[in-house]
């Protein structure tokens, strides 16, 4: 075992040592010294949270089946060892050989989601890396961003050397390479940058210029560096069973988010709910083979001795093969005796059948996110779930046992008007009601049903990135009306209502569709002391209001100001293979309240066509469930 970077003493001190010493089950543990890249994957946000997240569980054992290379990690240090780190001047260190990063040859972050951009200047300042990728010097470690936040990277432009936008798995193996006879011929800074600029999916923003109009837009976005491409195109790997899948997963010695086996099934969405980033950018659907699944289960559930494998995918239930690949999992993992999670499945007989085999039926709820509370604004979102089969669904959870439903809802939606706020209320209401006209002897107790509402966050990449956003006043108004119906209801005692941070969704939404200048902001706001500010105890508003102040940034021109369609948005020089006009034909949909089919019954050419395979070039069929 490597010495650790931080003594006896400080561990002693700082909550959860464990998050700091590495030595994890599955760790690779290679001689630093024999190969020619070290690279050092970062997760920027508490440990646990880190190591629930398969993408890097993905990067980790692909980067590591190289002999040449040494990829480790890094996340977060927690507030008390922040404090430590800078009184004592220990430098950040990655958890496998517990060596300063600044030593590395790339520093890879992993970008989430928004609220955690403070804690990237964090990783940066801690590990003695200029926070600005100009003053870097040759000595430095090469800054990379990925992950879903890159789908518009500029209010981060100015802290990267680089951004890869696509799936991990298609250019990492190139940008190595290339990076290897770089450093062997002895190389410069830049010239690697511009090696790599010609790689599809990569971003150099320092090899472009953006100007801006008197009214704050976006006058032009220019290469200046003939090495760079007009277009940024996102990479995406069309055969699955063909890519890197860890089956040797990275396990903890102390509890993480996720604990447990992580089996993707599928990438990709056939919905377009028009909210939805993920259901956009990820397109076209591409399905992992059962021969594929099935061995990986069984080999990771082996070499993890975790008592639960989930299935990840953005919708569980438009997996074609589910039913045989849940029926042979209950099988097998009756024999080891472990749990099986089923997140983002559409309640339906199915459905039911499958929980009541895997689940203690008294103590699971059902989830149900309708997202809206009437079928109109459903319609505008383009949810495809009509209340019919939200009822439906909770009618046979209730027979099946069931008596526990949480609901999901967001407040905001463009078009939402004072009936869809109160159709929250009353559909919470009509599920407790169905619940009742069960007869009183055949009913499992009361009914308990948890709504909650979040605040829309408009996307790039979404129908609705030109829309304009609530100020969290007209946020916090919603909600007191939205309470005050619930009050109204029969069984307002069988509903409890949960609710979101106002003030924090606004800064999602400044930094989801910011430009370069809110850098400047998000900057002070470091300064400021914010940090870790996606968790409530740590978030500071007033911090993050002076910070704007000090910088002159209006918040509100980045959140509530409909964008023209002929603006420059700051991430239109990405091709996310859903185009402009698509995205246009379906904000106007919206505001006509026209749905548009899912991938399954229609292609509506969106544009992933591009990547010439998945769903697009399938047979439609006939029936999907709603
Ligand atoms: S091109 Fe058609 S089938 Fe393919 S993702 Fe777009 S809408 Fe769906």
């Amino acid at each position: 075992m490597n010495k650790l970077a931080l003594s006896d003493e400080i561990l002693m001190t700082i909550d959860k040592p464990a998050r700091y010493i590495g030595n994890e089950t599955n760790m690779v543990v290679k001689d630093t010294k024999a190969v020619d890249i070290r690279f050092c994957m970062c997760f920027p946000d508490v440990y646990e949270i880190g190591m629930s997240h398969l993408g890097i569980q993905i990067l980790y054992d692909m980067f590591n089946r190289r002999e040449d290379t040494y990829c480790e990690r890094v996340y977060s240090p927690w507030p008390d060892l922040d404090k430590i780190m800078r009184e004592k001047h220990i430098p950040l260190f990655a958890l496998e050989s517990q060596e300063p990063i600044k030593n590395f040859d790339f520093l890879g972050i992993t970008l989430q989601y928004e609220m955690c951009y403070t804690n990237v200047l964090q990783i940066l300042d801690l590990s003695g890396i200029p926070l600005l990728a100009k003053d870097r010097t040759e000595d430095d470690p090469f800054v990379l961003g990925g992950g879903p936040c890159v789908y518009n990277p500029e209010p981060l432009a100015d802290f990267f050397d680089f951004f890869y936008i696509g799936e991990g798995e298609t250019v990492y193996n190139q940008l190595l390479d290339i990076y290897k006879e770089h450093k062997a011929k002895g190389g410069s800074r830049k010239e690697y940058l511009e090696k790599i600029a010609e790689i599809e999916g990569i971003y150099v923003p320092s090899f472009y210029d953006v100007h801006y109009k008197e009214d704050g837009t976006i006058e032009s976005f220019t290469k200046i560096n003939s090495h760079a491409k007009e277009k940024i195109k996102k990479q995406v790997e069309m055969k699955l069973e063909n890519t890197y899948y860890p089956k040797k997963p990275l396990v903890p010695y102390i509890r993480a988010t996720q604990d447990r086996v992580v089996l993707e099934i599928q990438r990709g969405c056939i919905r377009g709910c028009r909210f939805c980033q993920a259901g956009m950018v990820y397109r076209p659907v591409r399905e992992r083979s059962m021969d594929f699944l099935k061995e990986y289960a069984t080999e990771m559930l082996k070499a993890t001795g975790h008592e639960e494998i989930s299935l990840s995918s953005l919708s569980s239930s438009d997996f074609s093969g589910l039913q045989e690949l849940v029926y042979f999992l209950i099988e097998e993992c009756n024999k080891q005796k472990v749990n099986i999670s089923l997140p983002s499945l559409r309640i339906d007989a199915f459905a039911l059948d499958v929980m009541n085999k895997v689940q203690d039926v008294r103590k699971s709820s059902l989830t149900f996110a309708p997202e809206a509370g009437t079928q109109r604004l459903r319609d505008v979102i383009n949810k495809g779930l009509t209340e019919e089969s939200i009822l439906n669904g909770a009618m046979q959870a209730f027979n099946g046992g069931w008596n526990r439903v949480k609901l999901y809802f967001m407040l905001g939606l463009p078009t939402e008007t004072e009936d869809d706020i109160e159709g929250i209320a009353v559909l919470s209401d009509r599920i407790a009601r169905e619940y009742y006209t069960i007869p009183k002897d055949q009913r499992n107790g009361k009914v308990g049903i948890t709504a909650s509402t979040s605040f829309f966050v408009p996307k790039p990449f979404t129908p609705f990135q030109w829309s304009r956003m609530d100020t969290a006043e007209e946020y916090l108004n919603k909600q007191h009306f939205l309470r005050s119906k619930f009050n109204e209801q029969l069984n307002k005692k069988s509903i409890k209502y949960n609710w979101h941070e106002a003030e924090l969704s606004v800064l999602e939404g400044v930094f989801a569709r910011g430009d370069r200048k809110v850098a400047a902001a998000l900057m002070a706001a470091y300064k400021e002391g914010c940090l870790f500010d996606s968790w409530t105890e740590f978030f500071d508003n007033k911090k993050w209001v002076k910070a704007f102040a000090d910088t002159n940034i209006d918040i509100n021109f980045y959140t509530s100001r409909e964008r023209d369609e002929e603006e420059v948005l700051p991430w239109d020089f990405i091709d996310a293979g859903v185009t402009k006009k698509f995205l246009l034909r379906e904000y106007k949909n919206a505001k006509e309240e026209k749905i548009t089919p899912n991938c399954k019954l229609s292609c509506t050419n969106c544009g992933a066509m591009e990547f010439g395979g998945g769903i697009c070039f399938l047979p439609r069929t006939e029936e999907v469930n709603a």
